[in-house]
């Protein structure tokens, strides 16, 4: 099964992914369900049900404001941040639906958190209906948000019914992908590229990988510029901007630290997960709670890695992502990516191994280092929980971000000292990390009630 590049990375607006854009576009679905039948203007009242872990941690990864904008007809890659939706919805209890159809709607009434109920078919499910002013039900459709932004309608759920993308070259495990790589004589970047250009016209998929880059970029600048306190129960302050200033202070008073590039990849990751967790626009990279790992790893690689790379900066940083990519396919193929399905390691852990990869081939390493990479990234995630406190994504999300950059960069640099020789396969440590993520207590996957989330309580 092959996950395109469009589907690993796409741009939205956090907290998260799962809990944030997920909701936001199965909103927009029904909405456009709506109009298609025919029956969007006979829309009179809507109500919406978050139940499992949507309902659990709902409230502070913004799941309700996300399903407004998706009701609205808004998209999370163009959405216009400046503007209060909420504060206007709150103000007038009428919501445009699709952007033109007025409804009454209250968000505390026609929102329902679900807590005691989890839906059969994963943890984060959700149900919209609505009704015509004579009480005719007009639609019921029951939507999952299975991770990365990803949305099935439940009967669209179950392997068989997943649409396979028709491109030259499937994989489904590692192995497969190294001999089509060793049979065409390949990069892993090159078979991406490739199996990319049969979806879309080869200028739309070489746009969108520097589009994508962009936007990390970007995150990484406003994340470093922006100061004040995070929205949620927390209160925590922005940190980027001030571990900024002291870097910047250290390198003009010529202070020699060894170790001063790791602050500098902390700064990166921290720079764009304080931007997600703010509900700034991010890459899910494969996630939002995970969004700071791959951009702090390439600005590392840029800085530093790339006077020992045989690439160019716009080359390395394509074959970065459209290796990155590859491997997001093998996780999703073959495990998941969502922290309410595994874990903290289907996020922060898949992130780290996608950037350890990319690292890794943007630095000119071989196939058998790549894999290296990204299954030494992995193996040291195993077991990752996700618990984050107030069920915001804070604690432990954005410190988690600059651990797994650093832990990414020294998984890749493990993997380039050798000569890809490895005794774990990437095929058996992500299989591991799917069976280990299923083996964790329901606390332990993104609903707020273990770990942390217990016993640092603060909300
Ligand atoms: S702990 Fe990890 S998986 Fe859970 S919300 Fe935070 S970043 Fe996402």
């Amino acid at each position: 099964m092959y996950t395109s590049f469009f589907d690993v990375f796409s741009i939205g607006i956090g907290p998260s992914s799962s809990h944030t854009m997920g909701p936001m576009r199965a909103a927009a679905r029904f909405v456009r369900r709506l109009r298609e039948d025919g029956v969007l203007t006979r829309v009179h009242s809507l109500k919406v049900n978050l139940y499992g872990s949507l309902a659990l941690t709902g409230e502070g990864h913004g799941t309700p404001s996300a399903v407004v904008y998706g009701l609205l007809g808004e998209d999370a890659e163009t959405i216009d941040l400046s503007r209060n939706f909420i504060w206007e919805l709150h103000e007038s209890d009428c919501l445009l639906l699709d952007g033109m159809h007025p409804i009454d709607f209250n968000m505390e009434r026609d929102i329902s958190l679900d807590r005691e109920i989890t839906l059969p078919l994963h943890a984060n499910g959700m149900r919209f209906r609505a009704w015509s002013a004579e009480g005719e039900l007009l639609a019921d459709e029951v939507y999952y948000s299975i991770g990365g932004g990803a949305v099935r309608r439940a009967d669209e759920m179950g392997e068989e019914q997943i649409e396979e993308q028709v491109v030259p070259y499937t994989f489904r495990s590692c192995a497969e992908l190294v001999d089509i790589c060793r049979r065409e004589k390949m990069s892993i970047a090159a078979v991406v590229r490739c199996n990319e250009g049969t979806l879309r016209p080869v200028p739309v998929v070489n746009s969108r990988v520097k589009f994508v880059h962009q936007t990390m970029q970007q995150s990484i600048d406003r994340g470093i510029a922006t100061s004040g306190i995070l929205p949620g129960g927390l209160k925590l302050s922005r940190r980027a901007p001030l571990i900024y200033k002291r870097l910047e202070e250290k390198f003009h008073s010529n202070d020699v630290d060894a170790l001063t590039i790791i602050d500098w990849i902390n700064l990166w990751a921290f720079a764009v997960a304080e931007e997600n967790a703010a509900g700034g626009r991010v890459v899910t990279a494969p996630t939002m709670g995970s969004a700071g790992v791959i951009p702090a790893v390439m600005r590392y690689y840029d800085r530093y890695g790339r006077k020992e790379s045989p690439y160019s900066r716009e080359s390395g940083a394509e074959v970065f992502l459209l290796t990155a990519s590859a491997i997001c396919s093998l996780y999703r193929a073959n495990a998941s990516i969502s922290g309410a399905e595994v874990g903290c390691q289907g996020e922060v852990g898949v992130a780290c191994s996608m950037a350890a990869a990319g690292l890794a081939a943007a630095m000119g390493g071989t196939m058998e280092q790549i894999e290296n990479a990204a299954e030494i990234a992995m193996e040291h995630n195993l077991g990752l929980t996700c618990d984050p406190v107030c069920g915001l994504v804070q604690v432990p999300c954005i410190e988690r971000n600059a651990i797994g950059a650093v832990k990414a960069v020294n998984a890749a640099r493990l993997a380039l000292r050798g000569d890809g020789s490895h005794y774990v396969s990437l095929d058996s440590v992500i299989a591991t990390m799917d069976e280990t993520g299923r083996a964790l207590a329901a606390g332990y996957r993104e609903t707020a009630l273990a770990g942390l989330a217990r016993n640092a309580l603060t909300c």
